[in-house]
């Protein structure tokens, strides 16, 4: 059985320690409910380890949909170009996002640089990891690499004596059929939404596997010419032919795109205000001059240019998908400017109350102010998205405060957010780990039944996506598609 074997081999990863502990814990201590407050103390709901086993065997066997991925295509993966892939060995599977928690934990710049480089040997790479190991193997990147490596490779322990066969089983899984095969064989997920990184839309040899979301980043972000110009063949003279830019790519992806997405909190904050298209057109007259924008300018010519797109998403019913919160990366992320998210967040639910926003990631560590956000506006939806790597527990205890506060129907609660497709598997893992233990906390805490945890399983797992992202549609669309 797929659970139970899968089960297994994450308790040999210790985590199934735990949930033991955790239950062990939950049986000797009174759960709120059974608090006397007279002296007929009621017990509410019964804790009992057969109702974590049926909820844990419910959330392992549920498929996911998985709504937030940078996935390369499997044929660009395996062509080993270096623009595209980093280095094509073992530590390709830390390159995100243990790659930054192996930063900062102190590796010098110059190790970084050779433990990441296609010229040294994987075997010789051990070594430059060893000493920050113990460090960050148990960060939630690190124990989506070490499942991963598990689960994959057969691996239990990364270390000087295994890394040959670490490197020998990377090299035997990375090959063709090899995403279907972690994908759905092993992580048990229907389908994904790859918010490809290297252009706007990627026309994807598998579209029902990789469903693709609409970037509009650079729609409204810079603008980037190039990358949103130039494949239009539209000569840009003046801000109605950059309109006309953003309308074809809607014209030519829309109806196949999951969603539109924009990573543009990575530059400054989502505080969009809507500014006419005569307002905005002389300032970006002066931007294909190549003239300094004041950041006024700038920031008004981006405003106006946000919300041109966003229309054109509500027209064609696509949720509009927005970074919120941590940054990836390492030593740049100004905290002061991510507080401002939330708020901001909830002013483009009041100015636009026909548009549907995914306001992604849980905007950690803020998100408990998102959980206010989606129980207060109709149109605000919360995905879970890399969440669960960030911070395992902050994840678990986000989703169980969510589903006491906010719509059930709003939350999305797995996307794996990875360009390498290994540690989806980790990933995906970990989320539903976490799922269990929320669930499981939530009955034992007795604020749930043992059947409002289980009937939210489908739900929060796949149920959501496949409404929201009106997906029965968009599959039978892209089961014919033929790109030009
Ligand atoms: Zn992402």
């Amino acid at each position: 059985m797929i659970h139970d074997d899968r089960f297994n081999r994450l308790a040999s990863l210790k985590i199934m320690g735990s949930i033991m502990s955790a239950t062990t814990a939950f049986s000797t201590v009174p759960s709120m409910s059974a608090i006397p407050i007279t002296n007929k103390p009621i017990r509410i709901r019964k804790s009992t380890n057969k109702m974590i086993k049926e909820i844990e065997t419910s959330v392992w066997q549920t498929p996911l949909i998985d709504t937030h991925e940078h996935l390369l295509e499997e044929h660009e993966r395996l062509s080993a170009n270096p623009q595209l892939v980093r280095c094509d060995d073992w530590t390709l599977v830390m390159s995100m996002y243990l790659d930054s928690d192996i930063f900062t934990a102190g590796m010098p710049q110059e190790t970084w640089n050779q433990f990441f480089s296609m010229k040294v040997d994987p075997i010789d790479k051990w070594s430059l990891l060893a000493p920050y190991w113990l460090a960050i193997k148990n960060t939630g990147y690190g124990q989506a690499v070490s499942i991963t490596i598990k689960e994959l490779y057969g691996v239990e322990e990364l270390s000087k004596k295994t890394i040959k066969t670490v490197q020998q089983k990377y090299e035997e899984t990375r090959g063709h059929g090899f995403y279907k095969r972690i994908l759905r064989d092993l992580a048990n997920i229907e389908s994904c939404q790859v918010n490809c990184l290297n252009r706007p839309f990627s026309e994807t040899t598998m579209p029902t596997l990789l469903m693709q979301d609409l970037s509009i980043w650079g729609m409204h972000a810079g603008p980037n010419f190039k990358q949103f110009g130039e494949p239009t063949g539209i000569k840009i003279d003046s801000l109605s032919d950059w309109h006309q830019v953003i309308s074809w790519w809607f014209a030519k992806y829309g109806k196949y795109a999951t969603a539109v997405k924009s990573q543009h909190a990575y530059n400054r904050n989502i505080d969009y205000e809507k500014i006419s298209a005569d307002e905005a057109a002389p300032i970006f007259k002066k931007r294909i001059e190549e003239q300094t924008l004041t950041s006024k300018e700038q920031k008004a010519l981006e405003d106006h240019l946000f919300w041109f797109a966003v229309e054109r998403a509500t027209e064609l019913n696509l949720p509009v998908k927005l970074h919120t919160g941590y940054h990836a990366g390492h030593g740049y992320m100004p905290l002061s400017r991510l507080l401002q998210n939330p708020g901001s967040a909830t002013d483009l639910c009041r100015m636009a109350p026909d548009t549907n926003f995914i306001f992604m990631h849980i905007c950690y560590p803020y998100y408990e102010e998102l959980i206010s956000i989606a129980k207060h506006y109709p149109n605000a939806y919360v995905d879970m998205c890399w969440a669960w790597i960030i911070n395992p527990i902050a994840a678990k205890d986000f989703l169980k405060k969510y589903l006491v506060s906010a719509p059930a129907n709003k939350i999305l609660t797995f996307g794996g957010d990875y360009v390498q497709v290994e540690t989806v598997l980790g990933h995906s893992n970990i989320a539903r780990h976490g799922i269990s233990l929320a669930l499981s906390e939530l009955v034992k805490e007795g604020w749930f039944k043992l059947d409002d945890a289980l009937e939210l399983i489908n739900p929060i797992m796949n149920g959501n996506a496949r409404r929201i992202f009106n997906l029965k549609e968009k599959s039978a669309l892209l089961k014919t598609v033929q790109w030009n």
